[in-house]
């Protein structure tokens, strides 16, 4: 589903590569744990599978398609298959908790009375459905990160991407959005998740791909933290 053949990436002012030299393979329907120390280049990989940013050599391929190759106006699609989600949740303010998840579906053009259906739907599946007509600013930021995951999942991507998801919540909150995560797992998603939560990455021995200084110093399949 993901392909990483030999990418570098080096910014224009850096003094050296974000990325260097990383190959990987990760297969449709795996649950991936991606970690590193802050700068090790976690969010640069997640950015090039977005087409945020460009690899400067090497090949990035997501469901088939040379990301680099995409043409802008088929970058829409690229976002369709790979949703994605942050550490700072990144709802609109001023939307309600429904009008957010709406917002995703009304980007990739499905109809209103599709979106009017299957919005409630994705709230119920992250045990959000009382908060519909809520503003983020009301709900505790465990919450809004359901929220972000019904947006990122909503239109049923084949990848989920997720940027230190648990980053600014509380012990037992990460591991309820863990739970939500492998859930979307489950039902056939593959998964790639950039954390520094050791705890969650030990508890729950998947495969982990290590970054260091921009380069791929561990593939382990059921590993932990620190190996
Ligand atoms: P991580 O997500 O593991 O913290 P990043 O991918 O954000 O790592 O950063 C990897 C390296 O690339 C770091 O040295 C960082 O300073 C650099 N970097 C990240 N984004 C940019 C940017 N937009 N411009 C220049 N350098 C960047
Ligand atoms: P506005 O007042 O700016 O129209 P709304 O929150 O009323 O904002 O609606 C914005 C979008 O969210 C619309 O596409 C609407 O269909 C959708 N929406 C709002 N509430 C719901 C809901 N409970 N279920 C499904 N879609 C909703």
């Amino acid at each position: 589903m993901i392909v990483l053949d030999a990418v570098s990436k080096w910014y224009p002012s850096g003094i050296r590569p974000a990325l260097s030299d990383v190959s990987a393979e990760i297969g449709a329907g795996e649950f991936v744990f991606l970690v590193g120390p802050s700068g090790s280049g976690k969010s640069t990989l997640l950015r090039l599978l977005l087409r945020e940013e460009r690899a400067s050599s090497g090949q990035v391929v997501v469901a088939g398609q040379d990301v680099a190759r995409i043409p802008d106006r088929r970058v829409p699609r690229l976002r369709r298959t790979v949703g994605c989600v942050f550490q700072d949740y990144r709802l609109l303010p001023n939307r309600t908790v429904a009008a957010n998840v709406a917002f995703a579906l009304d980007v990739i053009g499905r109809p209103r009375h599709v979106v009017r259906s299957i919005v409630p739907e994705a709230l119920e599946l992250v045990g959000l459905g009382e908060k519909a007509q809520s503003y983020p600013d009301e709900l505790s930021g465990g919450e809004q990160q359901r929220v972000a995951i019904a947006r990122a999942f909503v239109g049923r991507p084949r990848v989920l991407l997720a940027d230190e998801p648990t980053g600014n919540l509380d012990p037992t909150t990460s591991i309820e959005i863990m739970h939500l995560l492998d859930a979307i797992h489950q039902a056939g998603t593959t998964v790639l998740m950039a954390t520094h939560n050791a705890a969650l990455v030990d508890a729950m021995r998947r495969r982990v791909l290590e970054l260091s200084d921009g380069t791929l110093v561990r593939d382990e399949a059921r590993g932990g933290y620190d190996t």
